[in-house]
């Protein structure tokens, strides 16, 4: 098994062309994905195999992709105020679906307290309402977009307060006590639980793709009966193959680890099973 998981986030507007703009560059990328001769799997058919619970013939020649952080960008077209008219990832996605009959899946990895987002809404967007959460049910039950658990407040430094018992924000590193995992990690999991079902939260992304010791090798491995999680995944430039460690699942971040279609044409020549 060798699967790369492709990450993207919504809120790159930063111009219109492929490098300033994630929604530009997924487009493009899902032309390259489809003349590579690549399918689409979800991240979570990918944990599947790894866990053995699907044949690792399920993700082969296969990418999946993933977003972070769930504004109204994932789903909605939006007139961005800079950069005129920006077509959702989920549009983007059934347009690639309608013009080549390929299946098409993204996994958005939200920050879940309502809360927080209010304030993110206004310290990291244009404070217009757009980080709510009303697209998140839909989305759930329509399927082009799975919703999993990117945690409560992401340890945001924006915000006044987070959970994060200290307050040592902008960071996820300082979540290193069952105390701060249970308020980032379990609670998190428990209101997408709550208001998502029957669907039920099972990945988890790391903010800022930041992990300790405590994280991995003590919270989610042995308090599985609280926070639920099957995986969890980093931004660390790899392919996830049979040996992966499931608690640190590497993914490629678009802007970071490719910048160019010919950069990320590579990267999946490089990393997939074909
Ligand atoms: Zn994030």
């Amino acid at each position: 098994m060798k699967v790369p998981i492709l990450t993207y986030h919504a809120t790159n507007i930063f111009g219109r062309d492929y490098a300033s703009n994630n929604h530009v560059a997924l487009a493009d990328d899902l032309r390259t994905i489809a003349r590579l001769g690549l399918r689409i799997v979800s991240a979570a058919q990918v944990v599947d195999v790894l866990l053995g619970e699907a044949a690792p013939s399920s993700v082969e020649c296969a990418v999946a992709l993933t977003c972070d952080d769930g504004s109204y960008f994932d789903w909605h077209d939006m007139e961005h105020p800079h950069f005129g008219p920006q077509r959702g990832f989920a549009g983007i996605l059934r347009d690639f679906s309608g013009a080549t009959g390929r299946c098409a899946h993204m996994t958005s990895f939200v920050i879940v307290s309502p809360a927080a987002r209010a304030v993110l809404d206004v310290t990291c967007m244009a404070g217009r309402g757009w980080w709510r959460d009303d697209w998140w049910r839909e989305a759930a039950r329509e399927g082009v977009i799975a919703i999993e658990n990117h945690s409560w407040d992401h340890n945001h430094a924006t915000l006044p307060h987070t959970v994060q018992h200290e307050q040592r924000k902008g960071t996820f590193s300082t979540i290193a006590s069952h105390v701060d995992a249970d308020a980032e990690i379990r609670a998190a999991a428990d209101w997408l639980d709550a208001h998502l079902a029957p669907c039920r939260s099972t990945l988890f992304a790391y903010p800022y793709g930041e992990w300790n010791d405590y994280l991995v090798r003590e919270y989610f491995p042995h308090h599985g009966h609280e926070h639920r999680l099957r995986a969890a995944f980093t931004g660390e430039p790899h392919p996830v193959e049979a040996d992966a460690d499931r608690w640190l699942l590497p993914r490629y971040v678009c802007g970071h680890h490719w910048k160019t279609p010919a950069e990320l044409e590579r990267l999946l020549r490089d990393t997939t099973t074909r």
